[in-house]
């Protein structure tokens, strides 16, 4: 049950699965790990400990400079390799990872099975990435496809998704924590801070409704409403 997220300029997967390894004393089931590069959205998960994760791993050639990972407590569908995070559309070019519940999710399963989509998993958080895939094939830009997906999403989440064709990682929280970290050169997300403390001690508390944006060196955060709002960067200090 945690969410973490880096932005680099050089590969990421082994920053990722570091803030993975921070957030394991909050419980799971599963776990898993995305990135997006050139070449698209590549994603890896299992049931299982993260060591199971970084295993598998072993035998593939995952890397890139923006990824997402997650470990699962699983509320809606069991452990299994199908349910863990992260969840992708039909085409596999949006990869989401979601900590909390969506309440309205079977209704939006209803909705998009009815249009056509397939679903793979039994989680609530699937509904997501087909929600920004419907977006965008209407024509919506990544940003707008991912603000309009999370308007139609009802309960407590924090969600960070991966979408081919942006050059950055979009957020957001509702009810559910999640911190953004600031380094010169990375940008780093998660759902409590322990999970990038070795990278960064400047945080940014996100506010419930807040849309992040996260790219090289920079990130910028919009309300609800989409309007520019601006955080402020607190220092952490840690006890040794
Ligand atoms: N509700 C989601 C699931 O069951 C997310 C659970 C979590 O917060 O880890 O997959």
């Amino acid at each position: 049950c945690g969410i973490t997220a880096c932005v680099g300029d050089g590969d990421v997967v082994d920053t990722v699965l570091t803030g993975l390894k921070n957030l394991e004393y909050r419980g799971y089931d599963s776990a898993g790990i995305a990135t997006l590069t050139d070449a698209g959205v590549q994603s890896h998960k299992c049931e299982g400990r993260i060591d199971d994760l970084v295993d598998e791993l072993g035998g593939v050639d995952l890397c890139g400079t923006f990824g997402v990972g997650h470990t699962r407590w699983s509320t809606h569908g069991k452990p299994t390799d199908e349910n863990a995070h992260p969840h992708t559309d039909c085409t596999a070019s949006v990869a989401v990872v979601h900590n909390g519940i969506i309440e309205n999710h079977a209704e939006l399963r209803g909705e998009l099975s009815a249009a056509g989509h397939l679903f793979t998993s039994e989680t609530d958080t699937e509904v997501v990435p087909h929600l920004i895939e419907e977006e965008l094939a209407a024509g919506k830009s990544p940003e707008a496809a991912f603000r309009a997906a999370i308007d139609r999403i009802e309960g407590s989440y924090a969600i960070a998704a991966l979408i081919e064709g942006t050059d950055a990682i979009l957020a957001t929280r509702q009810g559910s924590p999640l911190v953004l970290g600031v380094d010169d050169d990375r940008r780093f997300l998660a759902s409590d801070v322990p999970s990038f403390m070795e990278f960064t001690s400047r945080v940014v508390y996100l506010h419930d409704g807040d849309v992040v944006r996260l790219t090289l060196g920079e990130h910028e955060i919009t309300d609800a409403e989409g309007e520019p709002v601006s955080r402020s960067i607190d220092t952490v200090e840690w006890e040794s």
